[in-house]
């Protein structure tokens, strides 16, 4: 029997942004920074300390492991601020809103939060450092049946290891794996274009 792979929160992000990048990174193993992951990982410093602290009369817990057995989904949240019976995520990101897709990965923190602490999470904030300041994101049925949606979209991508053929958009100028991936070449309908690209990608040639 096949064991169901376990998705990790990050991978949401990923696969909103290009379901090819999530596979990459997430069943290939393919990993690359960039100018705007490099900046991400300085952001995420303080963050990542680890350090817990009282702010504005709040509990504030950083880099807090989550997961949850329903969802099958694991990974980490920035930080969690807790107040009473009051529990509310909160993502860091250095950039600006790219579409929904940080809301996303705040509502899975939040419903594995849910599932870990047996409480109701309402809402949570995506602190964005290109516009200085927090939004505020409502979890509401539709945004949780859209992270069902998309971890299930990359479980089934992990389970049947495929590799959907690249947009070759405007997202793939600010892609980290844009070297490794070459869109140009595996955007082309051509299955020769495409087992040659991963060809050279694998030899690193
Ligand atoms: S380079 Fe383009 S197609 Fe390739 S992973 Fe990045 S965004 Fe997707």
């Amino acid at each position: 029997m096949t064991q169901e792979p376990v998705v990790a929160i990050s991978a949401i992000e990923h696969h909103v942004y290009c379901p090819r990048q999530c596979a990459l990174i997430h069943g290939d193993g393919v990993w690359a920074d960039n100018a705007h992951t490099v900046r991400g990982t300085r952001a995420h410093r303080r963050v990542d300390s680890g350090k817990h602290r009282r702010e504005r009369g709040k509990h504030v817990m950083r880099a807090i492991p989550l997961w949850s057995e329903s969802l099958g989904l694991s990974g980490r949240a920035d930080a969690v601020e807790i107040d009473g019976e009051e529990v509310c995520p909160v993502e860091y990101k250095s950039g600006v809103p790219h579409g929904r897709a940080a809301d996303l990965q705040l509502c899975a923190q939040a419903m594995c939060l849910e599932e870990m602490l047996g409480v109701e999470i309402s809402e949570g904030y995506v602190w964005y450092g290109g516009l200085r300041r927090r939004t505020r994101v409502i979890f509401d049925p539709r945004l949780r049946q859209l992270v069902e949606s998309v971890v299930d979209a990359i479980r089934t991508q992990l389970l049947e290891g495929t590799l959907p053929s690249a947009p070759n958009d405007a997202r793939c100028k600010q892609c980290q794996l844009r070297s490794h991936c070459l869109p140009e070449l595996t955007s082309a309908p051509n299955k020769v274009s495409r087992y040659l690209s991963r060809e050279v990608f694998r030899s690193g040639t």
